[in-house]
């Protein structure tokens, strides 16, 4: 009996722990995705998969200015398990990712300017013209428009992440899954870094597009790396 007690006991512990620490994750990475100008205001939501839960940002919160009581732990379903706070209200977008992917354990959603700018010109980020784009993404393809929050929402951007890590949601923002949250981070980033460049290749003249073989390369090693 008491030695059950003490494995419940370091197991709780444990448990708090993973969950501090994932906090603390979520609060760093709102703060760069803030200081890069990545996710303006009250906008965006971050998660992490915690084993069958979710950890997730509030909803209304600012993901700069993120504190450990604005992160709610929360089941599949989208109910509080842990937490003050309302879950951000596309909770159900992050828990549709993570049941479509068990690969992926982090989700950034973001109304980052540049890859925004693209979403709400219904234009994706397709064209082969950066090598480590194509080797991230392939490409970004670009969701049809629903309400924020909605269950359409949901329909309409989930899905490409059958092959996807990182959607356009037209006339919002991005999405992004990443193995972890650093992971997450660096493809938003490198998502919004691909669309400045790629906005800035237009006004300058005609951005030159990676040939077949080239771009074949690039597959070659994605492949190699398990991508
Ligand atoms: P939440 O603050 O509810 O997470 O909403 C922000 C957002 O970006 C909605 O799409
Ligand atoms: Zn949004």
């Amino acid at each position: 009996m008491l030695l059950l007690y003490h494995f419940i006991k370091k197991f709780v512990r444990i448990k708090g722990m993973e969950i501090t620490e994932a906090k603390k994750l979520i609060i760093n990475t709102g703060k760069k995705l803030g200081e890069k100008n990545m996710s303006p205001a009250t906008s965006g939501n971050i998660s992490i998969r915690v084993d069958n839960n979710i950890l997730i940002t509030g909803s209304g919160t600012c993901l700069y200015e993120l504190t450990e009581e604005d992160i709610v732990l929360m089941d599949t379903e989208g109910n509080v398990i842990e937490g003050n706070k309302k879950p951000s209200s596309e909770k159900h977008l992050h828990a549709k990712i993570y049941q479509m992917r068990n690969d992926l354990n982090a989700i950034v959603h973001c109304h980052s300017p540049y890859a925004s700018t693209f979403a709400v010109c219904h234009k994706p980020l397709s064209r082969p013209i950066i090598s480590e784009n194509v080797f991230y993404f392939g490409e970004i393809p670009l969701a049809d428009y629903a309400m924020p929050s909605s269950d359409k929402l949901v329909e309409n951007t989930a899905k490409f992440f059958d092959v996807h890590d990182a959607v356009l949601m037209a006339n919002h923002g991005i999405i992004v899954g990443g193995k972890d949250l650093k992971d997450a981070y660096y493809k938003t980033e490198t998502a919004e870094v691909y669309a400045q460049i790629y906005l800035q290749s237009l006004m300058l003249g005609s951005p030159v597009d990676l040939s077949r073989q080239e771009i074949e390369e690039i597959y070659e090693l994605r492949r190699a790396a398990g991508k």
